[in-house]
């Protein structure tokens, strides 16, 4: 995990509970000592990333990634990335690859002591077998054959409590001789399923005889046709973790009802001599909720089949691929998750501190370029005509190590179309008939008027230069002009499709309550221009980041950019302009 930075008390604000719970368990010396299968020592902490491959990843899961991967670094332990694939019907390879590939680009790696540590819950479908049969033999589970609304209506309610299966006490032999041709595809879905044996009179209804395994006549992307049975999540969840020697299994809130089970799964494996002790714990820790954004799979993949965004990586999309295509970096993601930290009170984060994580990024690593996002001609009449003079601006003014970029004045020049006002407004400083403005990093000029079309829009502003004005010169210094403004010469700006990317919906919580996200959709969140751009960011390769000066963070598109013909997408601008 070497590309990850380690993380520091720059932040103390941000709390993370469990980093407590670790600590206390390293003093305690809980999972101390202990090996793995083949005698290796393994870690105290180890971790894991269990993601159900039917999906592409969101924000939320980026915050269990930095999550758990965080404490395995932190804690010189391990994190496992795991895939929970027990839903046949609803997994495929296309999103195993895709959340590997999430997985690495935000900065992560499950290699440890030389091995891979990457794992499918599938690969455990044959000791899981074996463990479900041992719970039968063991009398902590039967096979039911009741219908599903039976076993609906005997569940009880959280006022009632729920009626025992008339198969509950039926011999463990035949359960046993049930699983097993269960197994052998002898029956037709749902005629059959495991169950535990807890107490149906459980106030928590988890632990009313939960499901154990069902029967499903389904293609699984891995295991093909082999298994028509599949383990539950809730049964495969705890074994697989005590199999990979988890120490801290951390999930979300929905999931504390759960524990009860989790505990008696591994409890009852132990006894019988299937799992180790000391066995995993679950941990569970507040989803992150982010505001104008939804992180729900099902609507996102509304959102993406009903056309209302460009796919799953679409630049507006919470997704890892669509923040990862609009320009954020791994790095940003990192220093919001540690920022947001970890609780067990539900929020909502605010997506300026998303935003404000990537500008406290980029502004130290970004190298600085001037767009023209609404141009305007601007002609210096004095300037001669097909002459150009080299200017010069630094590729980061914090860093002059990193040198310079050049770019020529002409006497045409693109400049912004709110840089200029015919009748200024008050406290207008900029280019107006007779005020004097600095050209950034080239001359001073005085603005002579404006040429109009038909029907009175300024079409092009007119201005004369002061040959000893040049920035960097000795005469420049004569000049004390309040207005700066940036430009590109007509000739030979780069001339490129900019993407103003802005937040997917108007509404802070589009989808709380139940509301209807799509009538909060924001219609400005994308905007297309045709821009005219610094030259050199011809060379600009896919992913490159940039501060345009006074505009904000812009990335070179990683899909539409083409060699010596970049399309940007704005990441951010430069200050935080909502709730203003
Ligand atoms: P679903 O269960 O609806 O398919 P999910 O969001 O739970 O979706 P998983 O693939 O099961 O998706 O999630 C993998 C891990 O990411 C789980 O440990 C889950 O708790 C965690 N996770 C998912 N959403 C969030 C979120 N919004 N904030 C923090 N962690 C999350
Ligand atoms: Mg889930």
């Amino acid at each position: 995990m070497s590309n990850v930075p380690k993380s520091t008390d720059a932040n103390p604000a941000a709390s993370n509970f469990v980093r407590g719970i670790i600590e206390s368990d390293l003093a305690s010396g809980h999972y101390a000592g202990r090996h793995d299968a083949q005698g290796q020592p393994l870690p105290q902490v180890i971790t894991r990333f269990p993601p159900e491959p039917n999906g592409y990843l969101h924000i939320g899961h980026a915050k269990s990634i930095c999550l758990n991967f965080g404490l395995a670094r932190d804690f010189a332990g391990r994190c496992h990335l795991r895939f929970d694939d027990t839903n046949p019907e609803k997994e495929e390879q296309e999103y195993v690859d895709t959340i590997i590939d999430s997985v690495r680009w935000l900065g992560f790696d499950w290699q440890s002591d030389g091995r891979e540590h990457l794992y499918y819950a599938s690969d455990y479908f044959p000791k899981l077998y074996e463990m479900a049969q041992y719970l039968i033999r063991a009398g902590h589970a039967y096979v039911d054959s009741q219908t599903a609304e039976e076993m609906a209506a005997n569940r009880g309610s959280f006022a009632e409590p729920g009626k025992n299966s008339p198969y509950r006490d039926r011999p463990a032999e035949e359960s046993l001789d049930l699983f097993s041709r269960m197994k052998a595809g002898e029956f037709r879905d749902g005629q059959h399923i495991l169950r535990a044996k807890i107490d149906m009179a459980s106030p928590n209804m988890n632990l009313r005889d939960p499901a154990i395994y069902r029967i499903r006549h389904a293609h699984h992307h891995r295991t093909g046709d082999e298994w028509c049975i599949y383990p539950m999540y809730d049964y495969t969840h705890p074994i697989s973790d005590a199999l990979e020697n988890i120490s801290h299994s951390l999930c979300t809130l929905e999931f504390q009802d759960h524990r009860p089970f989790y505990d008696w799964v591994l409890e009852r494996l132990a006894e019988g001599g299937y799992l180790q002790r000391p066995l995993p714990h679950q941990y569970e820790f507040a989803r992150l909720n982010l505001t104008y954004a939804i992180t729900s799979k099902r609507k996102l993949l509304q959102l993406v089949e009903e056309g209302i965004v460009d796919g799953w990586d679409d630049p507006r999309m919470p997704t890892i691929v669509g923040i990862r295509r609009r320009g954020y970096t791994p790095e940003s993601l990192q220093l919001f998750c540690e920022r947001i930290g970890v609780s067990k009170a539900d929020s909502w984060i605010d997506m300026s501190i998303l935003e404000g994580a990537l500008r406290d990024d980029l502004d130290a690593k970004a190298p600085r370029a001037t767009a023209v996002l609404n141009p305007l001609k601007l002609i210096i009449d004095n300037f001669p005509e097909g002459e150009t003079v080299e200017c010069s601006a630094p590729v980061h003014p914090h860093h002059p190590e990193r040198g310079n970029r050049n770019f020529p004045i002409s006497r045409e020049l693109w400049i912004e179309a709110e840089d200029f006002m015919e009748t200024p407004s008050k406290g207008y400083f900029r280019l107006f008939p007779g005020n004097k403005v600095r050209l950034r990093y080239g001359y001073v000029v005085e603005c002579t008027g404006c040429d109009k079309d038909a029907n009175g829009n300024v079409v092009a502003v007119h201005c004369n230069y002061f040959a000893d004005s040049k920035s960097g010169t000795e005469g420049s210094a004569n000049y004390k002009v309040k207005g700066n403004i940036h430009w590109v010469s007509t000739a030979h700006a780069l001339q490129a499709e900019v993407r103003l990317y802005d937040r997917l919906f108007t509404d802070p919580q589009p989808d709380a309550g139940g509301r209807d996200f799509k009538a909060a959709l924001n219609p400005d969140a994308k905007t297309v221009v045709s821009a005219y751009l610094e030259p050199g960011l011809a060379a600009a390769l896919p992913e490159d980041r940039f501060q345009f000066e006074r505009h904000g963070y812009f990335v070179a598109d990683r899909v539409d950019s083409k060699p010596g013909k970049p399309v940007f997408n704005r990441i951010a601008t430069l200050k935080d302009s909502w709730g203003k």
